[in-house]
């Protein structure tokens, strides 16, 4: 088993920790501040291949690994984990049609999003279906050769700033379950389409969240992805990688955090001496760098899964949101606790780490919804072998 990374993996480390620091860090807090979605940044990033690292090579993505993406997503989320959770969506979104589509839909589509020319939504929660999202009751109803779409999203990342739009609707019957949804892209300037006002958050201010309704909204038959039915699985498949990449952001803020509470604890002097000399404040620093460790390779264990396309890679992914995104919260809030009262305070970015790391938990799964999909599979068919 070979830990260290590949010469591929630091250069794309590099390129990220380079661009994060000259495109992101020195602006993150005032598109906080301000609810500034950064266009132009992440047009930026769409130029080094950041908008479509995973996706595939015949759709204009990189088709790196999973594992190699998340070099990159790491990076960025160290400074602005608000704007590389934005781009992680978009990059799910992206391998999405860019793996499912029909090949007109994913020549026009896939080198725009890839590039970051265009954006792209995920949209598979509604106001009633949220854990439970198999419940969804978005339309779409075929009609000659189009697709007829009324409903609405709820809490859509991007909304209203991204041009197309992953869309899970209904084709089946209201009892048909996980089984009667149906996957889509959909221009999200098509007309019947409107949305919500700008949510408030606590959080993730750098991108807009809002509600999407649909209202009689045609789309040609070409643009479903996959057949009918296969929506739910194409979601969750969507989301495997997005966990990782949630995960991955947690693990980024938490790497940004304790970066910053290690040079304050040398600078900051109380009692006569640096605070890094108290024996209290060392051992936490000691616990966050093994918890945000930890979060790390497990984060890295399930990429590798994924791209192996091990049979319990769900469960890992699973897994390595759970931990990740607790474990990465956890080491931002020490942090911010490490440096005090300055932690509070907008001059220092700990409490923006910490606000925007708080959604990873309950985000593309909740975290007590990523522990019935781990228990399942302990309790459920082969079991036992399965977490070893
Ligand atoms: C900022 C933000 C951005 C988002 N972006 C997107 C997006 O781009 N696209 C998208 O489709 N969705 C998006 N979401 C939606 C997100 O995925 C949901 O909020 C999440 O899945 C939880 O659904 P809910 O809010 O309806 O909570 P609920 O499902 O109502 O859950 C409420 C509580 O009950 C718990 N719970 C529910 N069921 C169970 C159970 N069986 N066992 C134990 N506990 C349970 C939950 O864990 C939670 O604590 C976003 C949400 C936020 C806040």
């Amino acid at each position: 088993m070979d830990f260290e990374l590949t010469e591929d993996q630091r250069a794309f480390a590099e390129t990220a920790r380079d661009f994060a620091r000259a495109e992101l860090a020195p602006h993150a807090a005032r598109w906080d501040a301000e609810g500034i979605f950064p266009r132009e940044a992440i047009a930026k990033a769409g130029a080094l291949g950041f908008c479509g690292l995973y996706a595939p090579e015949n759709a204009g993505g990189l088709g790196l690994p999973r594992l190699d993406a998340t070099m990159v997503f790491e990076e960025m989320a160290a400074v602005d984990p608000s704007t590389t959770a934005f781009i992680t969506i978009h990059n799910m979104a992206t391998w999405m049609l860019g793996t499912w589509a029909t090949e007109a839909v994913r020549g026009h589509w896939g080198p725009l999003l890839a590039s970051g020319e265009k954006l792209a939504s995920y949209c598979l929660t509604e106001p009633g279906a949220g854990s439970d999202a198999a419940s969804l009751k978005t339309r779409a109803e075929p009609v000659g050769d189009e697709y007829v779409i009324n409903g609405a999203k709820a809490f859509i990342s991007g909304a209203g700033a991204t041009d197309v739009l992953v869309l899970m609707a209904r084709t089946g019957d209201a009892a048909s379950g996980a089984g009667g949804i149906t996957a889509f892209a959909v221009p999200a300037d098509a007309p019947g389409i409107s949305y919500g006002k700008k949510e408030e958050k606590m959080g993730w201010n750098s991108q807009p969240t809002r509600t999407i309704g649909f209202d009689n909204v045609r789309i040609p038959a070409d643009h479903r992805l996959g057949a009918e039915g296969e929506g739910f699985k194409i979601a969750m498949k969507g989301l495997d990688g997005g966990r990782i990449n949630i995960a991955t952001c947690s693990v980024g803020a938490a790497q940004g955090a304790l970066a910053q509470a290690q040079q304050y604890m040398h600078d900051r002097k109380q009692f006569g001496k640096p605070i890094a000399s108290f024996q209290a404040l060392q051992f936490k620093l000691a616990d966050m760098a093994t918890e945000l460790v930890a979060a790390r390779q497990m984060v890295r264990l399930a990429a590798a899964k994924l791209d192996a396309g091990a049979r319990d890679a769900s469960t890992y992914c699973a897994m390595a949101k759970r931990f990740a995104t607790d474990a990465g919260f956890n080491v931002c809030n020490e942090a911010l606790q490490l440096h005090g009262g300055y932690g509070y305070i907008r001059e220092y970015p700990l409490e923006r780490l910490m606000r925007d790391a708080r959604v990873h938990q309950i985000l593309e799964g909740t975290n007590e919804i990523m522990r019935v999909i781990i228990a399942r599979r302990m309790l459920e068919g082969d079991a036992p072998d399965a977490i070893r």
